[in-house]
This record gives structure tokens, sequence and C-alpha cells, in this order.
């Protein structure tokens, strides 16, 4: 089964998309996560993406389905993945298409974890206080909303069209959303 995590900067994807992966046995892929692992061993993938992502910027299409395709190409990747935040524009939702359909496979539920922008901003201005990430300042902050607003958040419609989306309400304590995801997951 291969499931997408989608929401703006501080939705929560990352804490459910952990739970969901342990309770489903998969495994979980996080293109930010990558990206930050490799910008701090400083790989030629790091080098490249470390100034846009500091200023809050998406990374290229082309670099993101390069690292989808080598993540979907283990043997661990197989059975599904949830993927957290890993399609964030229009190209990147058409190239996973393409890559998972060449596997005869698709992307079985898109989880939208919907949260009002206040939140996010005092979720975000705990979580620099706790975790000091170097795009968890305030305008780097400004810079990823905006482009989760023109980039990413036109994904809604185009996977709602192909009738994968669900909406996950994210307000809530960490159980009551994980109950929400099952839920829509029907499980
Ligand atoms: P957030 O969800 O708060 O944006 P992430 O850790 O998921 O944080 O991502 C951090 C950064 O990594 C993003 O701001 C962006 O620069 C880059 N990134 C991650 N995934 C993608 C993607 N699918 N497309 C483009 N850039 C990405």
């Amino acid at each position: 089964m291969d499931i997408l995590l989608m929401g703006p900067p501080g939705a929560g994807k990352g804490t459910q998309g952990a739970l969901l992966a342990e309770s489903l046995g998969l495994p979980k892929f996080a293109t930010g996560d990558l990206l930050r692992d490799a910008v701090k061993r400083g790989t030629p993938l790091g080098l490249q993406a470390r100034a846009v992502m500091e200023a809050g910027h998406l990374v290229g299409d082309e670099i993101i389905l390069g690292v989808v395709r080598d993540e979907l190409a283990k043997p661990e990747a197989a059975k599904g993945v949830i993927f957290d935040g890993v399609v964030r524009t229009i190209p990147q939702a058409e190239g996973m298409e393409r890559i998972l359909t060449d596997k005869g496979r698709a992307m079985d539920a898109v989880l939208f974890f919907d949260v009002t922008d206040q939140e996010i901003l005092s979720r975000l201005e705990r979580r620099r206080a706790v975790e000091q990430r170097a795009d968890d300042d305030p305008a780097a902050v400004a810079t990823r909303l905006e482009a989760y607003r023109d980039q990413t958040s036109p994904l809604l419609a185009w996977y709602e069209a192909r009738k994968s989306l669900r909406r996950i309400p994210a307000v809530g304590t960490v159980a009551e959303i994980a109950a929400r995801v099952r839920q829509a997951l029907g499980r």
C-alpha cells in the first residue's frame, strides 16, 4: 500500500507517519529528512540542496523524482511506502504517478493533515526552540508557508479528482489524530 502524507509544514505528518509506518509494517520515506541528512553529510545532493532549503524554497522537481526513484528501487519498498511530504508540486505528482504505474502500483491514499496557519506558526515557533532547524527561522518559515500555498496546495484538487484524497482534521492529541488516520484508511 502506498500512502502520501500532505499538509503544511508543522502539520504533524512526521509524527503520524512514524506511527502509521509502524502499524502497517511499511517503511516511511521523508524527502525533508533525506535532504537534511545529505546536507549534514555534505554529499553532492546536500551541496546542491542546502541554500534552497535554508531559504525555505522547494528543491527542484527532477532532484526529488530522482531520490523517489532510488527509494522505490530498494527491496524494502516493494510492498509499499509511507511518503511523508514527498510530493509538493504538480510535476512531482505526475512524476510519482509515472514511477508507481511502471511498477504496477498507484498512490492508494493521500492523507491531508488540515491545520490553520495560526496553529502552524505557533507549532513551528515551539519546534524552533527545541530543534534549532535552520529553516525554522521566521523568514524561512514565511517562505515555506508561501511555497506550500502556491505550489503544494493545488495538489489537493489534483488528488481529489483522482478520488484518493482523505482530509484529517489535525488538531488534537497525537492519539486522537492517529485514530482519525486509521478511520480514514478503514482500519
Ligand atoms: P516542512 O514539512 O516543514 O517543509 P520538511 O522537513 O518536510 O519540512 O522539508 C524541509 C525542506 O526540504 C523543504 O522546505 C524543502 O526545501 C525540501 N523538500 C522536502 N521535500 C520536498 C519536495 N517534495 N519537493 C521540494 N522540496 C522538498
